[in-house]
């Protein structure tokens, strides 16, 4: 027997496939899928068209591993950023955060991976920059200062200052999550490790 729910299968697909995302619950997709598919279907085609555009384009720049689209990213080629500090984050979106403070005037590294890091990549990166003092800007784990301390051991044949942002960052939550005045204060006062 026909339930009602099979006489709806695209509308169920596209509940189910929402799911999938971050942060999604089953209600949330529900809310979703009937705001796309009934209420608003222009501004569905618009999100489908972005999707597209940004699986078509967006990309992780070979230096740093933040979102570009093209091979470099813009912060990479910007030849004004060479002030010697290389900001560590943990994911391309910390990036944004960073750089909606506008006051980091260096480079970036993401290290969304620890065993995928490629060493002799990010030494290069370091010296082709300048690089004199590594920022990590995580928020504080014990996980966290275990990968400071990964990394840290890994570059100690450079000659290189380590420190990590402060402050104002409270224990487990995201970058994004913090206030831009607290991740100023926390750069601003970051402590030598
Ligand atoms: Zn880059």
């Amino acid at each position: 027997m026909k339930t009602y729910k099979n006489t709806l299968n695209y509308f169920f697909a596209l509940v189910e496939a929402l799911e999938q995302l971050p942060s999604i619950g089953k209600k949330s997709a529900q809310k979703m899928a009937y705001s796309l598919s009934v209420e608003d279907k222009y501004l569905a085609l618009k999100i489908a068209h972005s999707i597209e555009n940004a699986i078509d384009h967006i990309r992780k720049c070979q230096l740093c591993g933040g979102l570009s689209e093209s091979e470099i990213c813009e912060i990479c080629l910007d030849e004004n950023r060479q002030n010697g500090q290389l900001c560590v984050v943990l994911h391309p979106k910390d990036i944004f955060t960073i750089e909606e403070i506008g006051d980091f005037g260096g480079k970036y590294k993401v290290i969304e991976v620890l065993e995928k890091i490629d060493f002799t990549a990010f030494k290069n990166h370091i010296q082709e920059n300048h690089i004199q003092e590594i920022i990590f800007a995580f928020s504080p784990t014990l996980a966290n200062d275990a990968i400071m301390l990964f990394i840290e051991d890994k570059l100690q044949d450079l000659d290189l200052t380590f420190s990590k942002i402060a402050q104002g960052v409270p224990t487990g939550i995201g970058l994004e999550n913090i206030d831009q005045l607290s991740l100023l204060r926390a750069f601003t006062s970051r402590v030598k490790l």
